[in-house]
């Protein structure tokens, strides 16, 4: 291994780990511009900077609304309307977006997941539809009540087929990923799959992997998204649905990231690394030399991604939004993941001691 990492590695030796002005880290100036097609014409449109929202049919009757921040769907069928989440930064405008396109009502309400941020303003539908949810989404909402999200009426554990007025939509249920119970929407005649907080088109996505829970099946569900026959896919960020070629960028890029942390802790994790730097601030400051240690696996992870030629050529930087501030972020928790979820190797033979200093 090279001697470049074998100093504690401090967050300014890598633009843009943990910056903010004051502590004299990059300016929002010293970051990359987002890639221009990151913003789909609509953003840039009056009608969507005055109204707030911006609903676009997709296939068939399926509809595609977003605030810019948060997307949802619904589909318009021949007895009324299936409505998939309602996240508060959409709100009323979810029933605007709908009247926009038909006077049917809302019949049937789908919640992709528990998480108030996308089903927080799922009482605009008002008392009189059904909800359709896991069964393990009931459970938290029975738990830790809220009026803006009533309880799904209708449940399921593995796989449930809705059919409204000619439309049928397949939910499946796959364990638990970005959080528990949430699911897998497929319209098969529309080819348009739902499946929130996975991928975030275009963008490298909202910090620890959108604040997801199980990071190894975060990982997972990204490949059965692509086990599905889709052309859209309806992702709850950021500012455009989901292609395949989007959900494949996406997927490159975490992998480079947990390449990137699995090489962090293979070379940090040696015993001569490890002492040097968990003891550098001195024997009485144990907790800065673990600090030091976690900061320099991040900033060594971070550095491989920011730093890499990807399959085209590019930057990740040039081809994904964000990536130079939220890297960081996914780098830390996908290496945590790694120490928590993964097989671990090594572990210590009967007679290998300790560190002294950890005995
Ligand atoms: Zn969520
Ligand atoms: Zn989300």
């Amino acid at each position: 291994m090279c001697d470049k990492h074998q100093k504690p590695i401090t967050a300014s030796d890598t633009p843009g780990f943990y910056g903010i002005d004051r502590y004299g880290f990059p300016e929002a100036g010293e970051h990359p511009l987002d890639p221009a097609e990151y913003y789909p014409p609509y953003f840039w449109s009056e009608r969507f900077q005055k109204l707030g929202y911006h609903v676009e049919e997709l296939r068939g009757g399926f509809y595609w609304v977003t605030s810019g921040s948060y997307d949802a769907a619904f589909i318009v069928t021949e007895d009324g309307v299936i409505a998939i989440d309602a996240p508060p930064t959409l709100g009323e405008n979810m029933l605007a977006a709908i009247e926009d396109v038909t006077d049917k009502p809302v019949t049937h309400v789908i919640y992709s997941h528990w998480h108030t941020d996308h089903i927080g303003a799922s009482s605009v539908y008002g008392p009189n539809v059904e909800i359709v949810a896991h069964e393990i989404t009931k459970e938290l909402l029975e738990r830790f009540p809220d009026p803006g999200r009533p309880l799904p009426t209708i449940t399921f554990t593995k796989e449930y087929t809705l059919t409204v007025g000619g439309v049928t939509l397949e939910l499946s249920y796959k364990g638990e990923n970005h959080c528990p119970g949430n699911i897998f929407i497929y319209a098969p005649a529309q080819k348009v799959l739902t499946c929130i907080d996975i991928i975030s088109p275009g963008s490298a996505t909202f910090m620890h992997c959108d604040a997801s829970q199980n990071i190894t099946a975060w990982y997972e569900a990204q490949h059965q998204i692509m086990e599905y026959d889709f052309d859209y896919l309806v992702a709850g960020h950021h500012m455009k649905y989901g292609t395949p070629e989007l959900v494949r960028e996406s997927i490159e890029y975490f992998a480079d990231i947990l390449e990137g942390a699995q090489a962090a802790i293979d070379i940090y994790s040696r015993s001569d690394r490890l002492i040097d730097i968990l003891l550098k601030p001195g024997l009485d400051r144990f907790w800065v030399g673990s600090e030091n240690w976690i900061n320099s696996m991040v900033n060594y992870a971070t550095k491989h991604v920011l730093e890499k030629k990807t399959s085209n050529g590019k930057l990740w930087s040039e081809r994904l939004a964000g990536v130079t501030s939220m890297t960081k972020y996914h780098a830390y928790t996908v290496m945590e993941s790694i120490r928590l979820e993964r097989p671990r190797p090594n572990y210590r033979l009967r007679g290998e001691n300790a560190p002294p200093f950890l005995a």
